[in-house]
């Protein structure tokens, strides 16, 4: 028996195949059910049990190389042939790739601006870090507006006063110092306002902004254009109603509620019963804004409109903790697809 053993160890050792197809007929003259080596595991059953101790050991070990050895050539025969002989298995479900999705924020931001887009408005940027001038008081802010307490403004310095812009108005601003009407403008940006962190209010959000300048604009233009985005927004059965408000910037100012399209209007839960959900403030630019900044407001007039990205975003996902927005949890962000 240990001859056998010797006989086979060297048979092994001396093989060498040119295809996988050889190694496995090696390993059914081997290890099949007539295999040689399951052969001899049958005689070493009927060994004595000092014989077995003896053999024991030689005959596991032949059995081990035997594996070895098999693996080791499929292993290497396999890169050599093309796919399929390789025995890649091309069912296997590929290795997952994480590419992303956007943001959000960013998908209603992008959406917004593409609504306007189609009619006629381009986008405009500017800084986060503003002065006084170009956040309040082009905009007609009077000099003891609250907005401009230390309660709601970060400030960066003091005296001249720089701070973190608190609304995207004043792209607006800069748009208009740099260019002749007829203007239309969406502003997109982030904006930063001293509050305390909850679920409906953050120090930092999203707004866009629009502003409309030409000859003999008017309050119809206006109404017209948010109904169109609205429409465009919600749906087409979205209807729009506006309340008179009031903005420094904007004379007169109103803001615009749109009907409620998880209750169609009848009253629901998020539309706390009315039947109407506001998106944002607007109104005809203030002539003195226009003459703040260069614009003749005997021959020109204009809109304005403002929204925050999560309050539309919050209505259109039914997101309602805003401090999710800015978490990064990727189990949140997973949720939404990539349509823009
Ligand atoms: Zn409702």
């Amino acid at each position: 028996m240990q001859n056998k053993i010797e006989n086979l160890l060297k048979k092994v050792g001396q093989f060498k195949p040119a295809t996988i197809n050889e190694v496995e007929e090696f390993r059914i003259k081997l290890l099949g059910k007539k295999g040689e080596l399951t052969a001899l595991f049958e005689e070493f059953k009927s060994l004595s049990g000092e014989q077995k101790r003896e053999i024991g050991k030689a005959i596991n070990e032949l059995k081990n190389k035997t594996l070895a050895k098999i693996n080791e050539l499929k292993e290497s025969l396999d890169s050599l042939s093309d796919a399929t002989e390789m025995g890649i298995d091309m069912s296997r479900p590929a290795s997952e790739r994480h590419i992303g999705s956007r943001h959000p924020i960013s998908l209603v931001k992008n959406q917004i601006v593409n609504i306007f887009s189609r009619l006629g408005f381009t986008t405009a940027d500017g800084p986060e870090i503003e002065d006084d001038w170009h956040v309040f008081s082009a905009l007609n802010f009077p000099p003891e507006h609250p907005a401009r307490d230390m309660q709601d403004t970060f400030f960066v310095e003091k005296d001249p006063d720089i701070l973190l812009r608190t609304h995207t108005s004043s792209i607006q601003v800069r748009v208009m110092q740099n260019q002749r009407p007829p203007i239309r403008v969406v502003c997109p940006g982030r904006v930063f306002r001293n509050e305390a962190i909850s679920y409906r209010a953050h120090c930092i959000f999203h707004q866009v902004e629009g502003l409309y300048i030409d000859e003999g604009v008017s309050f119809a233009d206006l109404k017209q254009t948010i109904l169109y985005f609205a429409k465009e927004m919600f749906g087409e059965d979205a209807t729009i109603r506006m309340r008179p408000s009031y903005f420094p910037f904007t004379e007169p100012s109103a803001e615009v509620d749109v009907s409620c399209n998880l209750c169609g209007g009848k009253g629901c839960n998020v539309c706390k019963g009315t039947g109407w959900l506001e998106i944002m403030g607007c109104g005809m630019v203030d002539p003195n804004v226009l003459e703040a900044c260069g614009i003749d407001s005997h021959k020109y007039s204009g809109f304005a409109f403002g929204m925050g990205v999560e309050r539309i975003a919050m209505l259109k996902y039914g997101v309602k903790d805003l401090r999710l927005y800015f978490e990064n949890d990727i189990r949140f962000l997973q949720q939404f697809e990539a349509i823009y």
